[in-house]
């Protein structure tokens, strides 16, 4: 493990820094959720790309920088010092276009993967459903302001539940497409159900051979590890400063001993992060692809906002139930990351199913028990399959 830039690595960085001075956008009063908002990431993510700073990893020739990984984790270190994470093109570029880019022929991937990287087109990723029979999607982050998604369908119920499914890409304004925003407790509408009514598609907006859906499925999955976890917006340096201004009854938080234990814990907890993540770093930088162990950054990383945001809403007694950023300490930081904190311990794998993967792909403990593996999809209790 190595936790300096090789020489070309710092020459980028400056580099990359020096662009980002004189280029990131300055800080605007609009928020997720404004038109206004959505128009300043398009434009930033087209800067971007006209740098060769958008999807620096990809080649040239489908509009990336035609750099290296290590170089897009050293991009995107320096962006989050100087603009903010705007966060509508992560699903697309992290997980749709890469597996359209697997799966697609070449003229689907002509046409979908330059607009994509210019923020001109942006895609969302259609697989949860409440019974897997494929007329209504659920949980769908983005589907609202999206052009594209991948859809991954059931085609054959008479086979395992794995087996009958097929992937496709589908235009958001087909006729039949519904898309019914979710309120969150947050207060945000990211994510939503989506109904699918006789919705036809083309056999060309297939990826992958029919019902073998889920091996689509595993490539996107494998690029949404990598993309999710990215930094929270709170976190042990955060929680600390907010214990070094704010006096409780008992005098000033930092003094609390049982806060400074857990204090001690979260700080622990990051540098064992920070080093996870360095290895992850190392291995990209020496050409090596991570492997499932990268899953174990996203249990500790999610489950530590949860647990520091919760101790510093607390702290903050009868005050902690404000929520106005222009009252709230922070400008409600830990407000905001307590009410999304949850959903980051669901999103993108829970942390059961991530603890069976390390428990099996990592420390090669025996499999989980699947009563259901070889059992038609028709078969299951409770399942219903569309006439
Ligand atoms: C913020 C957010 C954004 C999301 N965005 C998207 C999106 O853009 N597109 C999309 O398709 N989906 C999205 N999802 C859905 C998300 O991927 C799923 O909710 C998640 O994968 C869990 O699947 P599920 O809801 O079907 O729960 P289930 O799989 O039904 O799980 C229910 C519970 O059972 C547990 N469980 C299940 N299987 C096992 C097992 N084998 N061993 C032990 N415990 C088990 C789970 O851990 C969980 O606690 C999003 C979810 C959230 C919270």
């Amino acid at each position: 493990m190595d936790f300096n830039d090789t020489q070309e690595e710092a020459v980028f960085r400056a580099e990359a820094r020096a662009w980002l001075e004189a280029n990131a956008p300055k800080p605007t009063a609009a928020k997720r959720g404004d038109a206004a908002h959505l128009t300043a990431a398009k434009v930033w993510q087209a800067k971007k790309a006209a740098a060769g700073y958008a999807q620096i990893a990809w080649p040239k020739e489908w509009g990336g920088g035609g750099g290296t990984p290590i170089q897009s984790i050293i991009f995107a270190q320096e962006e989050s010092k100087y603009a903010q994470n705007y966060g509508y093109f992560q699903i697309g570029l992290g997980m749709c276009v890469p597996t359209v880019m697997a799966f697609g022929d070449e003229e689907t991937k002509k046409r979908f993967v330059g607009p994509a990287v210019r923020g001109e087109e942006i895609w969302c990723q259609l697989f949860s459903e409440p019974s897997a029979g494929s007329g209504q999607k659920v949980w769908t982050s983005g589907a609202h302001y999206s052009d594209f998604g991948i859809v991954l369908v059931r085609t054959n119920p008479d086979v395992a539940k794995h087996k009958g499914l097929t992937m496709f890409w589908l235009n958001m304004k087909s006729r039949g497409v519904e898309v019914r925003p979710i309120h969150q407790m947050s207060g945000g509408r990211d994510f939503n159900e989506v109904y699918l009514t006789d919705v036809r598609v083309k056999d060309s907006q297939r990826l992958g051979p029919v019902d073998d859906g889920w091996r689509v499925a595993l490539v996107t999955l494998m690029n949404e590890r990598l993309a999710v976890g990215g930094g929270a917006d709170v976190d042990y340096s955060t929680i600390l400063r907010l214990a070094r201004e704010l006096r409780t009854e008992t005098g000033p938080a930092l003094a609390d001993p049982s806060f400074r234990e857990k204090l001690a814990d979260w700080f622990v907890q990051s540098e064992g992060l920070k080093n996870t993540r360095m290895r992850t770093m190392t291995a990209l930088s020496r050409g090596q692809a991570p492997g499932p162990e990268s899953s174990i950054g996203k249990i500790i990383a999610a489950n530590q906002l949860q647990d520091l945001s919760n101790a510093a809403v607390e702290m903050q007694d009868q005050y902690g139930i404000i929520c106005d950023p222009t009252l709230a300490p922070l400008a409600a930081a830990f407000q905001s990351s307590l009410l999304s904190s949850a959903g980051l311990r669901i999103a993108g794998g829970t942390d059961e199913i991530l603890k069976n993967i390390i428990a099996e792909r990592v420390l090669g403990l025996p499999g989980d028990i699947r009563v259901d593996k070889d059992v038609a999809f028709k078969d299951l209790p409770g399942r219903s399959v569309d006439p």
